[in-house]
């Protein structure tokens, strides 16, 4: 028998096409009367439509959303969200439009609505990363859980087909590390299963047809259900690495993770045979790390991490931030790992799978680990 404990969500989830012509009713069902629009700078077309659809109960926009969450830029938003009055916040965009509404949210309390535009899953979460003097922090905290989540698929087919194929791996990378979570559970799993099916199944068309409606469909729904694993369950050294990569060298998000899943899952494999079983069930091949590579490399994902402005050097450094507080993961973290698996991921090489001769050998260093359970994105 296993035990296990199961977080459920509190946020509502509507989807479908055309759903955004439901964001009036959705936001007066919560109360809300003066709603507060986000953005990034080239949505404001997009924006301006929410705006009218809204009517009297759009307060104004703020298009400033930018990478990362920047303090400063939160700033002038909580400061903009006062003046006008705003009861609450719409973020109309990806995971950087949804960040910067948790953070309003967390200094306001205002009550959070979202329009998804992208897969990376954020407003599934209740996981907030800021950026403040050139750091990024990352914390789970339940009060940026958002109220509504509205999906609709029309706007995700203007997502250029390169940006859809590395914010898809980005989602499968948060389905792929639930499978192994410390603090898995059935419900977790069944859903992490069901969103790597989704996203193995559409990402080939979208980036065959990225007007192809059923297949965005279909990986917008693989992006809920991987979004929701990562709001439930802790993720584990892949989402570590690159945390590390994303704060120390200011690489992109979305394409580190395209990049270094693989490896990671090369790595972990011998300690998870079970959510090995299951990716390779929605990649069959010679393993669930190849598998990974392979698929990238069919949809022209990045490879390698010196093509994304990764310095070579960089390589030992960021192994040592790895290991130094490393999250807890299925198979020990030690530098010398990550710095085997960071070269080959550096270099664009294929994954290695370790036997489990070296995952014994390993497995001893465990018992005078220090490495610390933390759960993050
Ligand atoms: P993003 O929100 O920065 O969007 C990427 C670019 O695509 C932007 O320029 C945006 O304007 C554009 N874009 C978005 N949707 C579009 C559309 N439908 N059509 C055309 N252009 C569109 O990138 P992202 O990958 O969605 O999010 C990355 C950020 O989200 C990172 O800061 C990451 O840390 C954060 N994130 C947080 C969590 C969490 O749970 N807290 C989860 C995943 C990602």
């Amino acid at each position: 028998m296993k035990s296990f404990v199961h977080r459920g969500q509190i946020t509502k989830v509507v989807f479908g096409s055309g759903t955004r012509s439901r964001v009036p009713a959705e936001a007066d069902a919560l109360g809300c009367r003066r709603v507060l629009i986000l953005c990034t700078p080239g949505h404001v077309s997009r924006a301006a439509e929410m705006s009218e659809l809204l009517g009297g109960a759009a307060a104004g926009t703020f298009p400033e959303a930018a990478a990362h969450t920047p303090v400063e830029v939160t700033e002038r938003a909580v400061a903009y969200a006062r003046a006008v009055g705003a009861d609450s916040v719409l973020a109309m965009g990806g995971g950087s439009t949804v960040g910067l509404g948790k953070a309003i949210a967390l200094r306001t309390g205002l009550p959070q609505l979202a329009l998804p535009t992208t897969y990376a899953g954020s407003e599934m979460t209740p996981i907030l990363g800021e950026t403040e003097g050139g750091r990024k922090t990352t914390r789970r905290l339940p009060e940026v859980q958002l109220r509504t989540v509205v999906y609709d698929v029309d706007l995700t087919l203007s997502l250029p087909t390169t940006v859809s194929v590395v914010s898809g791996i980005n989602a499968m990378a948060h389905a792929v590390e639930s499978l192994y979570a410390q603090d898995q559970d059935p419900v977790a799993f069944l859903m992490a299963g069901e969103a790597l099916d989704a996203l193995t199944r559409a990402l080939p068309v979208v980036a065959q047809r990225p007007d192809d409606a059923e297949a965005r469909a279909d990986a917008l729904y693989g992006a809920w259900l991987a979004g929701t694993c990562l709001g439930t369950v802790g993720m584990a050294l892949h989402h570590k690495v690159c945390h590390v990569l994303g704060g120390a060298f200011g690489l992109p998000h979305a394409e580190t993770h395209a990049v270094v899943l693989p490896h990671v899952v090369a790595y972990n494999g011998p300690a998870a045979p079970e959510a090995m079983a299951r990716i390779a069930q929605a990649l069959p091949g010679t393993d669930a790390a190849t598998g990974l590579f392979d698929f990238a490399g069919r949809l022209g994902a990045p490879t390698a991490l010196r093509d994304l402005g990764m310095p070579e050097s960089g390589v030992a450094q960021a192994a040592e931030l790895v290991a130094q507080d490393a999250y807890w993961n299925p198979r020990p973290v030690d530098p010398g790992a990550v710095r085997a698996l960071l070269t080959r991921a550096w270099a664009g090489e294929g994954p290695v799978t370790s036997s489990g001769s070296e995952l014994s050998r390993v497995g001893s260093f465990i018992e005078h680990s220090t490495t610390t359970g933390v759960h993050h994105a």
